[in-house]
């Protein structure tokens, strides 16, 4: 009989890190962490054969998932001590997408799931907090609604922001257990309004919902569009990931955030990321509320007066240093880390090695063979081409004039110069007739992936360093500057105000997406100087492979480019990428 379902939590695993293909990366790593015996909820994956058997058989699930999913269920309420549906004790899950290859954005969770009106009052009861139990029900409404049922998202903020108004409060964590019954109430009017029915009660009924959905989400376009730009087959099918909840919004001692072992932007060797205290995992990512920094170091970098992680929960902080620590030296390479503080208690929800812009991808192979944690050979095997390729681009010229418009978050380096487009399509349009363009947006979602590739450079109003925008962009590689909360923009007049001035679409600005500044104009741009851990890398690769590039420059740049790089030269035309590539493949043998 074919396994369709793998447990993992309580310290052991069905599954492990080299199940990628079966489990999904996300599930994979689940797997992998709850073997290491690190703090994972315990849950269970639905492997990506059953969503390939899924599409082979006209929509239909294998006939043994149905039971053996039942039985993953019951493991897991054994482990956490409590009941799927039971009315005074109630397991919560989440369902997550999760395919072989990261598709960050790509695919929907559900959170919260198995709530209903019983269930809820059950979890106010547990946990002894009415306005934890209501606001994580008016969570799953809309995260359900939207993804399952495909309800608008903007329904259910503007239903919240009347609330809000009409109570004089502007941020969510200010509004009480009746005020979020309150909310809770109206949603399930609004669903019943624009479905014909009312929000679905039965928590089984929600699950399998929910499974459908993530698997129709492998077929959506934004999946489609993402898999075309990174060849990922669509026949590999995504695996669904059933994970008991922890809570990150039960008050002041819960949080979320999520952590890079080093600077996905820079490569440095410290400690990375944002928190929120009282939220739920997408509040991060979404950019509701400004995170704030993992480390004092990085809070004060920042500049932020909201106190760090490792000031605000210090215990719990350093067992978390620990925990990634660990899983950087167990994965040997450079974690992206999802966690969540449940009242005091660590809980780790997802680990991968984690996209890095050409410059710290660069930096961090270097590092780690010189910290001995991998070989030369596999410092060259780890960075890729294009992201050396990605190194010769300019950068804004720092003896050029430069007028700031605005300053946000750097949060992809590099530099780009276009005209300004408010719109993913438009971007696009643009693109094609060879126009450069910066897209500026209040902030992105995956429904404007095809206008980020097409554009030059981004820039958004909103979001933090681990915002979508920022996400995508560095593994776009395109510069971004997030979080420019200074401009102000009017989509239907085609504009956006900053400083007093106004711009309009198709006026040109720059981006410097290492300093996080917007500046008015074509600013002067510099060639890229490679020194450093780019000869040292080149150097490996030519002890890997005898390799011998002779500076084959086809433009002035590349030609200077490659002088500045020493003896040999490089400027990675075609026949360095070739040389190079044999290097990676030797070194990888
Ligand atoms: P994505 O692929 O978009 O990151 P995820 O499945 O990782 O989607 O989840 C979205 C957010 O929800 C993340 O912040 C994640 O940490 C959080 N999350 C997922 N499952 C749980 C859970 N069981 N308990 C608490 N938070 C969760
Ligand atoms: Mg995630």
């Amino acid at each position: 009989m074919t396994k369709w379902v793998y447990g993992f939590g309580g310290g052991s695993a069905d599954g492990d890190a080299s199940m990628k293909n079966l489990l999904g990366g996300k599930g994979a790593n689940l797997a992998e962490m709850s073997s290491l015996g690190l703090p994972v909820p315990p849950g269970f994956t639905i492997t990506t054969e059953a969503c390939v058997h899924y599409y082979s058989n006209g929509e239909t699930y294998p006939a043994e998932l149905a039971a053996q999913a039942a039985a993953g269920l019951k493991t897991v309420e054994g482990i956490v001590g409590k009941t799927f549906g039971d009315a005074s004790n109630p397991l919560l899950v989440s369902v997550r997408s999760g395919a072989r290859a990261s598709m960050p954005g790509m695919m929907d969770t559900v959170l919260n799931l198995g709530l209903n009106d019983q269930t809820v009052e059950g979890l106010a009861k547990l946990s002894g907090d009415r306005r934890f139990a209501f606001d994580s029900y008016r969570r799953f409404i809309t995260m359900y609604s939207n993804v399952v049922l495909g309800i608008g998202h903007d329904q259910f903020e503007e239903v919240l922001d009347d609330h809000k108004d009409r109570l004089g409060v502007s941020v969510d964590t200010e509004l009480t257990a009746e005020n979020w019954e309150k909310v809770v109430a109206d949603y399930k009017v609004l669903v019943e309004r624009e479905l014909g029915q009312p929000f679905p009660q039965d928590p089984h009924d929600q699950l399998w919902g929910a499974v459908s959905a993530v698997f129709a989400s492998w077929m959506n376009d934004r999946a489609k569009f993402y898999r075309r730009m990174h060849d990922i087959p669509e026949s590999w099918g995504t695996a669904v990931n059933i994970q008991s909840m922890v809570f990150g919004n039960m008050g002041e001692t819960s949080a979320t955030g999520v952590a890079f072992t080093r600077n996905p932007s820079t490569g440095e060797a410290r400690l990375y990321g944002e928190f929120l205290i009282n939220a739920q995992g997408e509040d991060v990512v979404a950019g509701i509320r400004t995170p704030q920094s993992l480390t004092k170091a990085g809070r004060e970098e920042m500049g932020e007066t909201a106190p760090s992680m490792e000031e605000a929960m210090p215990e719990v902080f350093g067992q978390f240093v620990e925990v990634v620590n660990r899983l950087e030296s167990h994965y040997r390479d450079m974690q992206d880390i999802e966690f969540t503080v449940e009242q005091g208690r660590l809980w780790m929800l997802q680990t991968r090695n984690g996209k890095r812009t050409a410059k710290s991808a660069l930096k961090i192979a270097v590092d780690l063979a010189s910290e001995g944690v991998i070989s030369q050979e596999e410092a060259v095997s780890r960075v890729e081409p294009a992201a050396l390729d990605q190194l010769l681009h300019p950068t804004l010229d720092p003896n050029a004039a430069r007028t700031v418009i605005a300053a946000g978050l750097p949060a992809s380096p590099g530099a780009a110069t276009g005209k300004i487009v408010f719109d993913a399509d438009e971007a696009e349009r643009l693109s094609q007739i060879g126009d450069a363009v910066i897209l500026v947006r209040e902030e992105t979602s995956p429904e404007d992936i095809h206008g980020m590739h097409a554009a030059r450079g981004i820039v958004t109003a909103r979001g933090g360093m681990t915002s979508h925008a920022a996400v995508v962009a560095r593994g776009m590689g395109r510069p971004c500057v997030s979080g420019a909360g200074e401009i102000s923009i009017n989509e239907k007049a085609g504009t956006f105000t900053a400083r007093g001035r106004t711009f309009k679409a198709g006026e040109v600005i720059t981006i410097d997406g290492g300093k996080g500044e917007v500046l008015d104009g074509a600013v002067a741009m510099i060639e890229p100087e490679l020194t450093g851990d780019f000869q040292t890398l080149m150097a490996w690769a030519d002890g890997v492979r005898r390799l011998k590039v002779r500076a084959n420059a086809e433009t002035p740049l590349d030609a200077k480019t490659a002088r500045g790089f020493g003896a040999e030269g490089i400027g990675l035309s075609r026949t360095e990428h070739m040389f190079f590539d044999e290097a990676r493949i030797a070194a990888v043998r």
